[in-house]
């Protein structure tokens, strides 16, 4: 991919305009560019990325496991379902449509965020086919 494609997170930005700025270091914002940064991140397996976007207490240091998975996907499409922000807390459920080895592995999920000092971090999830 290049970085002028459109951004894997269906913002319709380049990609050079879009997650690419959270990749290279800018701290989202909030809760849901987090989110759309960290899909686009497994896209395009930049697997740093998501270990250092998930909150301390939840973050799985096995690179190999988030490069598998992004290695046999295909990350066709984000869809936000809902976002409640919040000052220290905050929801983002979407709907990821994925193709696993040919098969749809696509799921909905509500994701929980923390913020600690200035940034956001992924910690859980409820998934729900
Ligand atoms: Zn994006």
């Amino acid at each position: 991919m290049s970085i002028n494609d459109k951004c894997p997170c269906g913002s319709n930005l380049k990609y050079k305009k879009c997650c690419k700025t959270y990749h290279d270091g800018r701290v989202a914002q909030n809760a849901l560019l987090l989110m759309r940064s960290r899909y686009s991140a497994y896209a395009l397996a930049k697997h740093k990325y998501i270990i250092q976007t998930t909150h301390k207490t939840t973050r799985d240091d096995n690179i190999k496991s988030i490069e598998d998975f992004s290695k046999q996907t295909t990350f066709q499409n984000l869809k936000i379902i809902e976002f409640i922000d919040g000052e220290k807390e905050a929801y983002v459920t979407f709907k990821a449509s994925l193709i696993c080895e040919g098969k749809d592995n696509s799921f909905i999920e509500k994701s929980r965020f923390l913020k600690e000092e200035k940034s956001w971090y992924y910690i859980d999830g409820e998934i729900s086919v």
